[in-house]
C-alpha cells in the first residue's frame, strides 16, 4: 500500500512528477531547487494537507449541498454561494497537528516575510491555473498569519469565477485540489531582470541584463530607469554597459505586512551614479542565466534578486513577445473627441489651451500649455518648446507644427480646420497625437514604452546608419547621447529664425559680420555635441513667405501666389550670393573647430543649378575631400529623372526630402489638409521615385539616406529602403530605437 503522502514539503523534495501534490507552481519551485538554480528557500502545504483538511472537518460535504442545483449563469446564486464557502472554510479550525507542522516549518525557514502562494493541482488537467484561483499574499509574517495565509489561498479554490469555470467545465471541483507554496522573500539590496537573448533582435548569442537598487517591483511598473549590461554568452564576457542615475529605491517594510507594506527610500548621494551590480556579479549572473536556459531548454525571462552577496532567482519563465509590447500603440480614448485632425506627432497630453492668433502673442504660452494656432513658422518656436502639446487648424504631417513637435517629442494635432474656433483659452484638453484626436478635460496619462525596449535598441548596432532630425540646440546634448550616428538634417531656418533678420538687410545694414557670427554660435551646439559624428548642415530653404517674416523681409521678398514653388532652394545661392556667400563663412568658420560639419543643397531644379552652387562652394574654399562631404537633396522629380547627372557633377550623396518629393510628385500642397489622406508617401508613384534614388546612388557609387518624414511617420517603409541599398535613415528623435530595430532586422534578411 501507498504512504500517505506528506501534509508538507520542502522545496528540495519535490520534481515535476509531483504536480499532483504541489502543483505546477510548487513542482516548478522543486525543480529549480533541485537544479541547483537559487531559488529563495521553502516549503509546500501539499494539496494532500488540504483534502485531509476538507475530509475531516466535514467542510466537503458541506460544500457539495452549497453547490448541489447552483445555477452558475444567476451570478447573484454564484457570488454567494462562493461568499458561504469561503467564510465555512476560513471559519474552520485547522486540524491542531497540521497547524503545528505549517508553524514548525516557518520556524525552520527562519521566520521573517513570506509568500504564501496558490498552485492548483488537478489529476487529468493540463492547465489546473483556470480551474483553480491564483491567489499570492506576499509580505506574510508570523506564525498565526501564514496559517491564514493558507486557509485564504483554500478558499481562493472556491472564488465565483473558479466555480464557474470548473462547473462550465464539468470538472469536478473536488477533483481539483491546492498546494500552497511558502517562500522566503529576498530583501533585496539590487533586482533586475535577465533575458537570455536579446529580446529586440532576438540574438540567441546575447544576454541583457538589468540592474536596479531595491526590490524589481521598481523595475516591472517602469518606475526606475535601470542599468542595462548586455553581455556575450562567449566568454561570457560584458559587450556594453549603461549606468543609470537612481536616486530612490523601493524597501520592504518588515514592521508591517501586507501588499502594500513595501515603500521608496532615498538612495545615499554616493551610491546615485555608481554602477549597480559589480562586473563579477553581472558575469555571474549571465552564468546563472545560460544555466537556467539549458535547464529548460527555450529562452528564459528571469527576475533576480541579490540579498548580503547572495543572488537569488525569483522567478523564470519563458521570453514571450517583448516586440509586440513596445511597437503597440497607445490605446485610443473611448470618449467623444471634440476635435479631429491628422496625427502629426505620437503620445497624450493634457493641460490648459492656449490659442495664438499671431506669433507676437507667445509670451502668452506657460511651460504645459498646449499651444492652438491657425498654423505655426519659425516664430512660434519658442513657444512650441514650452508647450505640452500643439493643436492647428492647417498644415499636414509635413508642416512646420508637425515637424517641430516632433523632434520636441510632444503630441501634436494638424489640420483641424476650426480648433481656434471650437476651443476656449485655459479650456482643459487632452490630445490624442496618435490618432490625431482632441478630447474635451484631462483624460488620459501618457503612457511609456518598456525602459528594457529603448535601451536594448539603444545598444543594437547596423552598418545602415541612423542619424536624426535636430534644430532645437538645447535637445542637441541628450539627442547625442544616444545611439546616433550623426545629425542627417540639421534645417538652417530655425537658426536664422532664431536670429531674427533677413541677411539682405543685414548686408545692407552693414551688419555681415553679426549675421555670420550669429549663425556660427548657432550651428556650434550641434557640431560640438556630435563630434566627431557628421552634422548635416542644410543651407536655408525658407520660402518667400517665411523670409518676409524676418526682420526687413518684405522689403527684399516680393508676395508670391506660391510660395512652395517659389524663388527658394539652390535658385537663390545663384542669384543673391552675397547672403549664400555669409552661410557659406559660418560653415568655414565653425568647421576650423569641427569638421564633422558637413554641406547639403536642398530643392535643386537643374543640374546647371547644382553645377553653379558647387562652383560658389568651392571658390569660397569649400571642397569636397576625405573630411568635407557635400549632399544633394533628392525632393524634385526632376532630381529623380536626371538622377544619374546630378551624381555627375560630383557630389557625396544625396538625401531624399520625401516631404517635397511627395508634394511634387502627387502634386498636392504638403500643408493641405484636405487631400492629407491623399498625401501619403508609400504611394506607388513615391516609391518608385525613391527606388530610382537609391538604387542609383549606389550603382554611382555615393551614398544614399532620407530625411523627411516618412521614414518617422510609416517605419514600415525603413525595411525596403535597407532592402534597396539605403546607406542612412535620418529620423525624429523619437523613432532613434525604432528605426534602429527595423534597419538591423532588415540587415538580417538582406545578408542573412
Ligand atoms: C523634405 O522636403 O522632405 C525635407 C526634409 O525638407 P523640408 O521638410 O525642410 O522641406
Ligand atoms: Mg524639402
Amino acid at each position: 500500500m501507498q504512504k500517505k503522502p506528506e501534509a508538507i514539503v520542502w522545496f528540495d523534495q519535490v520534481t515535476k512528477q509531483d504536480i499532483p501534490l504541489v502543483g505546477g507552481k510548487g513542482a516548478n519551485l522543486g525543480e529549480m531547487t533541485n537544479a541547483k538554480i537559487p531559488v529563495p528557500p521553502g516549503f509546500i502545504i501539499t494539496s494532500s494537507a488540504y483534502y485531509d483538511f476538507i475530509d475531516s472537518s466535514g467542510v466537503q460535504s458541506q460544500i457539495r449541498k452549497i453547490l448541489e442545483g447552483l445555477d452558475i449563469e444567476n451570478s447573484k446564486a454564484l457570488s454567494a454561494a462562493s461568499v458561504k464557502i469561503k467564510d465555512l472554510i476560513m471559519q474552520t479550525v485547522l486540524p491542531d497537528s497540521l497547524a503545528r507542522q505549517i508553524k514548525d516549518a516557518y520556524a525552520k525557514l527562519g521566520g521573517g516575510l513570506v509568500a504564501v502562494r496558490s498552485s492548483a493541482t488537478a489529476e487529468d488537467l493540463p492547465e489546473a491555473s483556470f480551474a483553480g484561483q491564483q491567489s499570492t499574499y506576499l509580505n506574510q509574517e508570523g506564525p498565526d498569519q501564514v496559517v491564514h495565509a493558507v486557509q485564504m489561498c483554500w478558499a481562493s479554490l472556491f472564488e465565483a469565477r473558479a466555480i464557474y469555470y470548473r462547473q462550465e467545465q464539468h470538472f469536478d471541483h473536488f477533483k481539483v485540489g491546492i498546494a500552497v507554496p511558502v517562500q522566503r522573500m529576498v530583501q533585496s539590496v539590487t533586482s533586475g531582470v535577465i533575458f537570455t537573448i536579446e529580446p529586440i533582435t532576438h540574438d540567441p548569442s546575447k544576454i541583457v541584463i538589468e540592474a536596479i537598487y531595491g526590490l524589481g517591483e521598481g523595475l516591472v511598473s517602469g518606475e526606475i530607469n535601470p542599468d542595462l549590461f548586455i553581455v556575450s554568452k562567449q566568454g561570457p564576457a560584458i559587450l556594453s554597459r549603461r549606468i543609470s542615475f537612481q536616486d530612490r529605491r523601493l524597501v520592504r517594510n518588515t514592521s508591517g505586512t501586507g501588499e502594500g507594506a513595501n515603500y521608496w527610500q532615498q538612495v545615499p548621494v554616493d551610491k546615485q551614479e555608481q554602477q549597480k551590480l559589480c562586473d563579477e556579479d553581472v558575469l555571474k549572473l549571465a552564468e546563472l542565466a545560460m544555466h537556467i536556459e539549458k535547464h529548460y531548454g527555450v529562452p528564459q525571462d528571469i527576475e533576480w534578486a541579490k540579498e548580503d552577496g547572495a543572488i537569488y532567482v525569483v522567478q523564470s519563465r519563458p521570453v514571450t513577445a517583448i516586440k509586440e509590447q513596445a511597437l503597440e500603440e497607445e490605446p485610443e480614448i473611448k470618449e467623444q473627441p471634440i476635435l479631429e485632425g491628422s496625427p502629426a506627432s505620437p503620445g497624450l497630453a493634457s493641460g490648459p489651451v492656449k490659442i495664438l492668433m499671431d506669433p507676437s502673442e507667445i509670451d502668452r504660452v506657460d511651460s504645459g500649455d498646449i499651444l492652438v494656432a491657425e498654423m505655426t513658422t519659425p516664430d512660434f518656436v519658442p513657444a512650441m518648446k514650452r508647450a505640452a502639446a500643439i493643436v492647428t487648424n492647417r498644415g499636414g504631417r509635413t508642416s512646420h507644427a508637425a515637424i517641430v513637435s516632433r523632434e520636441l517629442g510632444i503630441p501634436c494635432v494638424v489640420g483641424t480646420h476650426e480648433a481656434t474656433k471650437v476651443l476656449r483659452n485655459e479650456q482643459i484638453i487632452t490630445v490624442d497625437g496618435t490618432h490625431g484626436k482632441v478630447y474635451p478635460g484631462k483624460v488620459a496619462r501618457r503612457i511609456q514604452t518598456s525602459s528594457v525596449v529603448s535601451m536594448v535598441r539603444d545598444a543594437i548596432k547596423t552598418k545602415t546608419r541612423v542619424y536624426v532630425n535636430l534644430a532645437q540646440p538645447e535637445l542637441a546634448d541628450m539627442v547625442a547621447a544616444r545611439n546616433v550616428d550623426g545629425v542627417g538634417l540639421l534645417r538652417a531656418e530655425f537658426i536664422i529664425s532664431g536670429i531674427g533678420k533677413h541677411p539682405n538687410y543685414m548686408i545692407e545694414t552693414g551688419r555681415q559680420e553679426e549675421f555670420i557670427n550669429k549663425l556660427y554660435e548657432g550651428i556650434v551646439p550641434f557640431a560640438k555635441a556630435f563630434h566627431p559624428r557628421p552634422v548635416v548642415y542644410r543651407t536655408t530653404d525658407f520660402k518667400t513667405n517665411e523670409y518676409r517674416e524676418l526682420e526687413g523681409g518684405d522689403k527684399y521678398e516680393l508676395p508670391e501666389e506660391n510660395p512652395m514653388l517659389g524663388y527658394r532652394g539652390a535658385s537663390r545661392y545663384i542669384r543673391d550670393i552675397d547672403s549664400f556667400k555669409m552661410e557659406i563663412e559660418a560653415i568655414k568658420r565653425v568647421r576650423k573647430d569641427y569638421p564633422n560639419l558637413w554641406v547639403m543643397i536642398p530643392f535643386v531644379r537643374t543640374v546647371d543649378e547644382l553645377r553653379r552652387t558647387k562652383e560658389i562652394l568651392e571658390a569660397e574654399g569649400l571642397k569636397r575631400g576625405p573630411d568635407f562631404k557635400l549632399w544633394m537633396m533628392t525632393e524634385i522629380p526632376a532630381n529623380i529623372f536626371l538622377m544619374d547627372k546630378f551624381i555627375d557633377v560630383g557630389i557625396d550623396g544625396i538625401s531624399i526630402g520625401s516631404n517635397d518629393l511627395t508634394q511634387l510628385t502627387l502634386g498636392i500642397d504638403r500643408d493641405s489638409e484636405k487631400l492629407q489622406e491623399t498625401f501619403d508617401e508609400r504611394n506607388d508613384a513615391v516609391m518608385a521615385a525613391l527606388e530610382i534614388a537609391v538604387k542609383t546612388a549606389k550603382r554611382k557609387g555615393i551614398t544614399s539616406s532620407i530625411c523627411g518624414q516618412a521614414p518617422s511617420v510609416y517605419p514600415e517603409m525603413t525595411e525596403k529602403l535597407v532592402a534597396w541599398g539605403i546607406t542612412s535613415v535620418s529620423v525624429s528623435p523619437d523613432m532613434i530605437g525604432t528605426t534602429r530595430e527595423i534597419i538591423a532586422k532588415a540587415e538580417a534578411k538582406v545578408h542573412g
